[in-house]
């Protein structure tokens, strides 16, 4: 069995965001040679998450609002976890969206469902997160 590890960096310009990691992830699985097995993706923030969901803008609209119903930001004060820091609100948001994915690599792809694309979700950004890839299998 082969496995392969890989690090991404990402430092969104803004508190929060969503980015299509797929192409990143297809890289790694074409760079690992592994054409049968699984990949791991996760955050490596507790303030990020990684998610499979469909790419498109209307449905991230609809999950910045549903979280901030959830969880909003403000005010800073409602939280017990605010004090020297302001993100209590990114740790919830984290928790909702989920830490990490698993996905089927068949015949050199990722063996996805219908519309399945992989997310960064940053939750507390303007500075630099990690996400990790690893793959094993043949
Ligand atoms: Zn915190």
């Amino acid at each position: 069995m082969k496995s392969f590890r890989k690090v991404l960096y990402f430092n969104i310009p803004s508190r929060r965001g969503f980015i299509n990691i797929t192409p990143q992830v297809n890289a790694a699985i074409k760079e690992s040679g592994i054409k049968e097995g699984l990949v791991l993706v996760n955050a490596m923030n507790i303030t990020a998450s990684v998610f499979i969901n469909d790419d498109e803008s209307g449905l991230h609209s609809d999950f910045e609002r549903w979280l901030e119903k959830l969880a909003p930001e403000k005010p800073y004060s409602q939280y017990a976890h605010n004090g020297y820091e302001d993100n209590a609100d990114a740790h919830l948001k984290r928790t909702i969206m989920g830490r990490e994915v698993v996905v089927a690599v068949t015949d050199g792809k990722l063996d996805f469902g219908t519309w399945e694309q992989i997310f960064y979700g940053e939750f507390d950004g303007m500075r630099q997160k990690r996400v990790l890839i690893k793959i094993i299998g043949e």
